[in-house]
């Protein structure tokens, strides 16, 4: 049960660099335990670079390892600007250790939506319920399946063409009861990360070659916001984001469950609170939350690992 994520902004990384990062990342992490592991990236070669490609394997991260080296049409040279890749180990706790039930867990079969989940969900048999009466066919035995499906269900109803994947992932957590640490990516929002958490630990590493120009990062609340209302989609005030000294700054996100997979990349960190979302677009990392609630620090500060 680990969770580790890349995101490379105007960094550009091969596919056997993104990999190797990924992989080791899983295997810092390694000593929580876990029966079988699995990744996303973008593409698997130089025409399909959109779609989503996901790496599933029973057991050893070693054997994970070898497999994302198996396959003749991934081009491992393929250099990429910008990318995001997630990684996860998994403890079984609903349905047996086999490479469906590994995450990541997907939308469809398109790979719209791909998520990785430490916790469990405690209600995900009525969400389940729920979404198979809309049509959708469940291929995993994990309670985690619900949320990719759950988020694709929210784009697909959208009343709005702009809606930021932050927002959706806001509502989806809404709906979840019981543990979570999420971490989302989608075809639909290229090069963007959005992570949550409840209950289960996540953390956020920033590396950049420059001066980050805020060392706290202030929370967007969103006590305006109401569900019912379809105005307030995409109001999200980037102003407050974490910048640099200019907005075409190279920098580099990991997401871990534990600081022991970031502290190789860099020390700086920011740890997530019950509830909050973190998203990053087009480089920027942005935190929010639903509401405020009394005597609540609304900033989240950088903190320097020793
Ligand atoms: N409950 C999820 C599953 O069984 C996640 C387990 C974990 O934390 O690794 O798939």
């Amino acid at each position: 049960c680990g969770i580790f994520a890349y995101l490379n902004y105007r960094v550009p990384r091969t596919r056997k660099e993104i990999f190797t990062t990924l992989v080791k990342g899983l295997q810092r992490l390694e000593y929580r335990g876990y029966d079988s592991a699995g990744i996303a990236v973008d593409g698997t070669g130089k025409h399909d670079k959109e779609q989503i490609c996901l790496f599933k394997k029973k057991g050893k991260v070693k054997a994970l390892d070898e497999e994302l080296y198996k396959n003749d049409a991934i081009d491992l040279e393929m250099e990429m600007d910008t990318h995001f890749g997630i990684a996860h180990t998994r403890w079984a706790t609903h349905g047996e250790p086999n490479a469906v039930n590994s995450h990541p867990q997907r939308s469809d079969k398109s790979n719209e939506f791909v998520v990785i989940h430490n916790g469990i969900i405690t209600n995900y048999k009525e969400l389940k319920k729920y979404l198979i009466s809309k049509g959708y066919e469940f291929e995993s035995e994990t309670d985690t399946e619900v949320i990719p499906k759950l988020i694709k269900y929210l784009y697909d109803n959208r009343e709005s063409e702009c809606v930021s994947f932050s927002t959706l992932v806001e509502r989806v957590i809404q709906q979840l009861e019981g543990a979570f640490a999420l971490v989302f990516k989608s075809i639909h929002f290229p090069g963007e990360a959005v992570v949550t958490r409840r209950g289960s630990p996540l953390l956020i590493g920033v590396r950049s070659k420059y001066k980050l120009s805020t060392e706290q990062i202030p929370i967007q609340y969103n006590e305006s916001r109401d569900i019912q209302n379809k105005n307030y989609i995409n109001k999200v005030d980037s102003s407050n984001a974490l910048h640099s000294v200019n907005d075409r700054m190279a920098v580099e996100f990991y997401f871990a469950s534990d600081a022991s997979a970031i502290i190789e990349h860099t020390n700086k960190v920011i740890y997530l609170e019950d509830d909050d979302i973190a998203a990053v677009a087009e480089g920027k990392l942005s935190l929010h939350r639903m509401n405020r609630s009394a005597g609540e620090d609304p900033v989240r500060v950088i903190q320097t690992l020793q």
